[in-house]
């Protein structure tokens, strides 16, 4: 099910684009993400573009594709998206008999304009993150923080895609509906507990039949790779409206994405056990398979960066506030997530996406939102210019990081996320 490791992942490989070869690099060769692209300051369509170094790679510029739809390159089988894969990174080394043609199809990421990597039609949002499910449960029912069923159902919500834009995003604070628990009616203005959520979005590749379910074994072969997501969430809006259909306007204002999806087969390195803990219940057998308990989790180091107005007026860098990896954060892996959806009968379609839910490891640093950090807002966090945060104010600047190491791999990276919100 999981991609095995091939001559694309082999840690001698080098790129003759020098910048790819770097130390800390976030897309050396073994990488090779995708994202859609056009050169900066034009009005031209977006092509599909490979991430490499400083890079970006123009796949239809190079001959590789004949057409600007990523949704239809995503649509692939994994076997074609695997000889793709193996045809860039033959191409991309140093050595290749392609360098003098394709260093033509390149384009400074910095002179490139990125959009949301592919169209997406359907957004799931999950809630995989079992220590952010337990912490927010207790902040809302202390006696009974998870729900009975959370051990059993991967839970998750229909989102909305509209409103999913690229990192860069400038959304305004949304307005709605709240009600302070000792109010007797509820008032109406801009959210004052404005939050963040560090998640991954999982992209369908190619999807299936309306009701023909994936079976968990050829989940991954499904997947087409993985992004970082920002679910910026209202979470004074949620408490009002989330009962008793769930999250709905304290959501669906905005939700940011990295540019680049970094695919199932670049992450092959960087795969974990997917194991449960002592006692607690082992998954139904439609969401169990060797495959998945062997290597069905993901082995990424998460990183949230916040600067505000008054740091970026002062020149300062973002300050990292929390720091985690999924391995530990995840409660079910995304070929779960991808069986689990279908198991109806419904059917994903290439360039959907799977939000993982918030992914907090289980120490206070570790915590994937503020509301967990502020312990719900009571609870200020001081920044190293000595301002204080509870929940977001106009002019913040978030920042979500993502990497993969491992002795005897290459580091890759999945790039940043960043989003601001304003007045
Ligand atoms: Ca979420």
């Amino acid at each position: 099910m999981t991609t095995a490791l091939n001559a694309t992942h082999d840690p001698k490989l080098r790129s003759w684009v020098a910048s790819a070869n770097e130390p800390g690099c976030d897309f050396p060769i073994q990488n090779l993400p995708f994202g859609r692209f056009r050169a900066a300051g034009t009005e031209e369509g977006y092509r599909i573009g490979v991430a490499i170094g400083d890079q970006v790679f123009d796949l239809r510029a190079a001959g590789l594709v004949d057409t600007d739809d990523m949704n239809a390159l995503m649509s692939a089988s994994a076997k074609d998206r695997q000889a793709l894969r193996a045809a860039l990174s033959a191409g991309l080394a140093e050595g290749s008999g392609k360098e003098a043609a394709w260093s033509k199809a390149l384009l400074p990421q910095v002179k490139a304009e990125m959009t949301v990597p592919c169209r997406i039609g359907d957004y799931t949002d999950f809630y995989t993150g079992i220590h952010h499910a337990t912490t927010i449960g207790k902040l809302f029912r202390p006696d009974q923080p998870l729900m009975p069923n959370y051990k059993w159902v991967p839970i998750g919500y229909h989102g909305r895609a509209s409103s999913i834009c690229v990192s860069g995003q400038v959304f305004k604070r949304p307005q709605g509906q709240t009600k302070a628990p000792d109010a007797a009616e509820p008032s109406f203005g801009p959210s004052k507990r404005l939050d963040y959520e560090l998640e991954l979005g999982f992209f369908v590749g190619r999807g299936n039949a309306l009701g023909e379910p994936i079976a968990i074994g050829e989940a991954e072969d499904h997947l087409f790779g993985v992004t970082l997501l920002n679910d910026w969430s209202a979470r004074d809006l949620q408490a009002w409206e989330y009962q008793p259909l769930g999250p709905f306007l304290s959501k669906n204002f905005a939700s940011t994405l990295s540019p680049w999806i970094v695919t199932m087969e670049a992450l092959a390195p960087f795969r974990a056990k997917f194991e449960r803990p002592a006692g607690d219940p082992q998954p139904l057998p439609y969401l169990d398979a060797p495959s998945n308990r062997e290597s069905g989790a993901l082995d990424i180091t998460l990183e949230v960066l916040l600067q505000t107005a008054k740091m970026r007026a002062a020149g300062e860098a973002p300050a990292r506030l929390t720091r985690g990896n999924t391995t530990e954060a995840a409660y079910w892996t995304a070929a779960q997530l991808v069986t689990h959806h279908t198991v109806n009968g419904c059917n994903l379609q290439p360039g959907d996406m799977l939000g993982s839910g918030t992914l907090s490891g289980s120490k206070p640093d570790e915590a994937g939102s503020l509301i967990e950090l502020t312990l719900g807002g009571k609870q200020a966090i001081t920044l190293p210019n000595g301002e204080k945060r509870t929940f977001l104010e106009d002019g913040d600047t978030l920042v979500m990081r993502g990497y993969c190491e491992r002795a005897g791999a290459v580091r890759i990276g999945l790039g940043e996320v960043s989003g601001t919100v304003v007045a």
